[in-house]
């Protein structure tokens, strides 16, 4: 018999869809020998009824459509915009939506004993919603939150739910995508493991003698791409750092598309035919055609309105942000992801060949190396927090 746990790695792409529609609790979330999501099959609770394998081959051909208007957009609230990746557009709508009671879900990042964990909650005020500001590099618990949508969708409530495509197809499976349901995906290359960063990071903090308290992957107010914000613990004192990703491995990893979990470099989502209502994503390469228009800001996000319901969403809830008509084709040329998925990275098979034999610490060992030893890398990175 087909088991979800038998999905291959190609195709698995840890959304959880298959844990959330089993009521008899059978399917589990475990980890495979990378840290990445894999569902797992308790033999005593299972009854063989493949609910969970038919929901998922349900997500995998879950219905896709072509933009039918592209922008590139920025929030006008520039506190809004500061705390979040690119121009702040979900904290944007969010916010206009929670102001008419509506619920909205995403990702958040929370530090506990020294490890971070990811996962999806709701936000019915502001204070919650900035929490999911930001970009979080690995992949969200999204499972947990998808019978709550279903019963607010049930409710009348209006939700946004927002997240990778393969949690926006989940998502929707799970609902039946009724009218109050508005999903906003991001323009997303891949997601590596919270536990490979975990080890990452806890090898990292004690390098710099501390216990890691807080984490964020991208913030603004050093330098405005891909700089990441470390609080650690020392003593009794509390110190920040802000080290640039090609100092931190698992960063670079990401960005070198090294750490992914397998299914993310055949992902049928990668395209331009998307999945949800509203898609965001960086504009890179926005000043190509209209540097006349970018107001002095870099930071600019990228919009598909995919569906006639995210159409008539923006039209309501983005007002406060200033919008530039752009096109599909425009917004791809530099964002491959809007075109196909991401190829494996020039270190992907050593590093999981090193972390397979040597846990993490063989894959930092291999990184400081390549960076010119421990002297010549300890330097670079105390030189670049000046
Ligand atoms: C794993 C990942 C890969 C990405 N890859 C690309 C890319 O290749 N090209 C590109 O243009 N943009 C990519 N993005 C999107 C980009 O980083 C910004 O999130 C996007 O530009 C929206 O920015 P914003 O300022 O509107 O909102 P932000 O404040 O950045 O957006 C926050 C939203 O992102 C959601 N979110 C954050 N982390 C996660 C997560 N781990 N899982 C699910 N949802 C999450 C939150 O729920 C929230 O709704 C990626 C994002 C992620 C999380």
């Amino acid at each position: 018999m087909m088991h979800v746990e038998n999905i291959s790695p190609n195709e698995c792409t840890g959304c959880g869809g298959c844990v959330a529609v089993c009521h008899r609790d059978a399917v589990t979330m475990g980890t495979d020998e990378y840290g990445n999501y894999r569902p797992r099959i308790d033999e005593t609770k299972c009854v063989n009824c493949q609910k969970c394998t038919r929901f998922c081959a349900k997500i995998h051909a879950a219905s896709k459509a072509a933009p039918l208007q592209a922008y590139g957009a920025v929030g006008k609230d520039g506190d809004l915009v500061h705390k979040s990746a690119s121009g702040g557009v979900f904290a944007t709508v969010a916010t206009a939506l929670i102001a008419q009671k509506g619920q909205v879900y995403g990702a958040v990042s929370q530090c506990f004993e020294g490890k971070l964990q990811v996962y999806h909650t709701c936000a019915s005020d502001a204070r919650e919603m900035e929490k999911m500001q930001g970009s979080k590099y690995v992949q969200s618990r999204a499972w947990e939150v998808y019978r709550a949508v279903s019963q607010r969708l049930q409710k009348g409530e209006t939700v946004l739910f927002t997240g990778t495509p393969c949690q926006v197809a989940a998502v929707k499976a799970y609902t039946g995508d009724p009218q109050n349901l508005v999903t906003m995906d991001l323009v997303c290359h891949g997601v590596p493991a919270t536990q490979m960063l975990n080890e990452a990071l806890t090898l990292f903090a004690k390098r710099l003698g501390g216990k890691l308290t807080d984490f964020s992957f991208r913030d603004k107010s050093r330098e405005k791409h891909y700089t990441s914000r470390l609080t650690l613990r020392k003593g009794r004192r509390t110190k920040t750092y802000f080290v640039r990703a090609r100092y931190l491995s698992f960063y670079h990893a990401f960005l070198q598309s090294d750490n992914f979990r397998e299914s993310c470099y055949s992902c049928s989502y990668a395209g331009m035919e998307r999945v949800s209502d509203i898609t965001v994503g960086d504009y890179w390469g926005m000043e190509k055609h209209h540097s006349h228009q970018m107001q002095d800001r870099t930071d600019w996000s990228c919009v598909l309105v995919n569906t006639q319901k995210g159409k008539a969403f923006l039209e309501q809830y983005g007002k406060d942000l200033t919008l530039v008509e752009s096109k599909p084709q425009w917004v791809a040329e530099e964002n491959k992801q809007l075109r196909a998925p991401g190829e494996k990275g020039p270190h992907r098979a050593r590093l999981l060949e090193l972390y397979k034999k040597g846990g993490y610490k063989a894959v930092e060992k291999d990184f400081i190396k390549e960076n010119g030893g421990a002297l010549r890398y300890r330097l670079r990175l105390y030189k670049s927090f000046k």
